[in-house]
C-alpha cells in the first residue's frame, strides 16, 4: 500500500476561557490515503470542525487553545511548523471548503480573478495561460460558459454556482489532500447530489485524497470510502463504507443512520 497522504496521531484539542479548560478533541487518529474519501460523521457540536481546523493550524493561539499529538503529511509534522511554514502547507498541500461559500470568496472581486490569484499562490505562468487555466478549472466543476462568467461576481451566482467556484480555488491549489466541511449541507438536495457527483469526479481524475465532514450519512453514504464516526470528541465507530452501514456497532451510529433512507 502506498503511504498515506496524512496521519494524524493522538489528536487532542483544549480551549480555555475565562479560567476555565475545555477540550474537545480527545485523542483522534487516523490516516488517509492518496485518491480515497474518508467521511467525518457526527452531530453537531462533537468536534468535527475543531479537528478539521486543527489541521489547517487554523484555531487561536496558545493560552486560548492547545493543540497536542501528531498531524504530518508527506512526512512533514505541522504541528511544529512556524506560522510562516505552514502558510505554504496551505493551499498545495491541504486545502479547505466550508460549507458556507461566501466564507472563501471576496465578495468585491470577480470570481476568474480569484481563481487566477490561487493558481498564481504556487506556479508562475503568464496571463494568458492563467486565463485558459481558470476557464479550464470553471467547466471541470461544471459552470456554464466559462469564459464569461469568469468575470460575474459572487453576489451575482447562486449558492450551487458559488460552491463550484470555491471547488475551482481549492483544485487551482492541486492540493494532495481536500477537507470539506460540511460543503452540501447549505445547498437543495439537487445540487447538494450534483456537487457531490462532482467531487467524486474530480477524485477518479486526480487522486486527490479527501476528507469530507457531514452529520448527514446519505451524504456519506454517497461519497465515503471510509467512515468514522465522531461523538463528544472522540472516535467511537470506523470502518469501510459498506461495514458501518450495515452492521453499525453503537447505538449512536445506529441513530444517525435512522435518516439514511
Ligand atoms: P461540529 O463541527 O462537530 O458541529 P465543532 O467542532 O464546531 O462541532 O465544535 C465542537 C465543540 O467545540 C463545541 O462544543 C464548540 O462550542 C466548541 N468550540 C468550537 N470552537 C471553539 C472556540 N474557538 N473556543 C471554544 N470552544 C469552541
Ligand atoms: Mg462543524
Amino acid at each position: 500500500m502506498t503511504d498515506p497522504v496524512l496521519s494524524v496521531r493522538d489528536l487532542r484539542v483544549r480551549f480555555r476561557s475565562g479560567g476555565r479548560e475545555t477540550q474537545v478533541v480527545h485523542g483522534v487518529d487516523f490516516d488517509i490515503r492518496g485518491g480515497e474519501t474518508l467521511a467525518l460523521v457526527g452531530e453537531s457540536g462533537s468536534g468535527k470542525s475543531v479537528t478539521s481546523f486543527a489541521l489547517m493550524r487554523l484555531l487561536p493561539e496558545a493560552p486560548r487553545c492547545r493543540i497536542s499529538g501528531s498531524v504530518r503529511i508527506g512526512g512533514v509534522e505541522l504541528l511544529e511548523l512556524s506560522e510562516r511554514r505552514m502558510a505554504a502547507i496551505r493551499g498545495p498541500r491541504i486545502a479547505m471548503i466550508f460549507q458556507e461559500p461566501l466564507t472563501s470568496l471576496n465578495p468585491v472581486h470577480r470570481v476568474g480573478d480569484q481563481i487566477a490569484e490561487a493558481i498564481r499562490f504556487h506556479r508562475r505562468m503568464s496571463r494568458s495561460a492563467i486565463r485558459a487555466r481558470v476557464i479550464e478549472l470553471l467547466s471541470m466543476v461544471g459552470i456554464p460558459d466559462p469564459a464569461r462568467r469568469m468575470h460575474a461576481y459572487p453576489g451575482e451566482m447562486s449558492g450551487g454556482m458559488r460552491q463550484r467556484v470555491v471547488i475551482a480555488m481549492a483544485l487551482a491549489l492541486e492540493p494532495d489532500l481536500l477537507i470539506a466541511d460540511e460543503p452540501t449541507t447549505a445547498l437543495d438536495v439537487t445540487v447538494q447530489a450534483q456537487i457531490l457527483e462532482l467531487l467524486k469526479d474530480i477524485q477518479r481524475r486526480t487522486n486527490m485524497a479527501m476528507l469530507f465532514i457531514t452529520h448527514d450519512f446519505g451524504v456519506v453514504a454517497e461519497i465515503a470510502d471510509r467512515v468514522m464516526v465522531m461523538y463528544a470528541g472522540r472516535i467511537v465507530e470506523g470502518g469501510e463504507l459498506a461495514e458501518v452501514l450495515s452492521s453499525p456497532r453503537m447505538p449512536y451510529t445506529r441513530g444517525l443512520l435512522g435518516s439514511v433512507p
